[in-house]
């Protein structure tokens, strides 16, 4: 998901050191296969792995993103990281291999209409409703479970990365309207996002 203008300051304790030093890789667009079907879960947390994780690091933050799944930079693998507000703009980081995503049913259940974004269709927003509150369980990098939750646009990211971990885009949630309007934003925007980005974008 793409990064709001919002930048927050205070870091929750949750929050996981992100590594340094990976490679900005170009980011995968809807449409290409592995964004589509559901991903391999982790079963080997290797040196393969970090530099992966390196890589969705570097690529989310030159994108601009709050979020990054490995399926984004064409790897066909259940991992995302992040690095996102909630909705008291304390920032959360972290990453979550084979995640599991839990949302309030029932009466706890409160829908957040909110604009949302992906760095796989750049340069389009529209509404999406979400539950404003998610958890979600997996594995760190090395294999230790992990616990991220949260509200505002963290419960959004967490919901956003988890899909596209099972093949789900956000256009998948969306009716014909919202779709077409998304399209024509991404299709206006494109000259600004060639084929590579964000391959080569400075960081200022
Ligand atoms: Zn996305």
């Amino acid at each position: 998901m793409p990064r709001t203008p919002d930048t927050s300051v205070p870091v929750s304790p949750t929050s996981v050191e992100l590594p340094t030093g990976g490679t900005v890789r170009p980011v995968t667009r809807w449409g290409e296969a592995v964004m589509h079907r559901k991903a391999r879960p982790v079963t080997i947390y290797d040196d393969d792995l970090r530099v992966l994780v390196a890589d969705l690091v570097a690529t989310m933050y030159a994108a601009d993103g709050v979020g990054l799944a490995a399926c984004q930079i064409g790897v066909d693998l259940a991992v995302f990281v992040f690095d996102c507000p909630d909705a008291d703009r304390v920032t959360h980081r972290g990453i979550v291999c084979n995640p599991e995503v839990e949302v309030p049913e029932g009466p706890d259940r409160r829908l957040d209409e909110d604009e949302e974004g992906c760095l796989s269709y750049p340069g389009a927003f529209v509404d999406c409703a979400r539950p404003d509150f998610a958890r979600v369980t997996g594995f760190g990098v090395d294999g230790s479970p992990v616990v991220f939750e949260g509200t505002g646009l963290l419960a959004r990211c967490l919901q956003h990365e988890t899909d596209h971990t099972l093949g789900t885009v956000f256009g998948d949630r969306l009716n014909n309207r919202a779709r077409k309007r998304l399209r024509k934003q991404m299709e206006a925007a494109a000259p600004d996002y060639p084929a590579d980005w964000p391959v080569g974008v400075s960081d200022e």
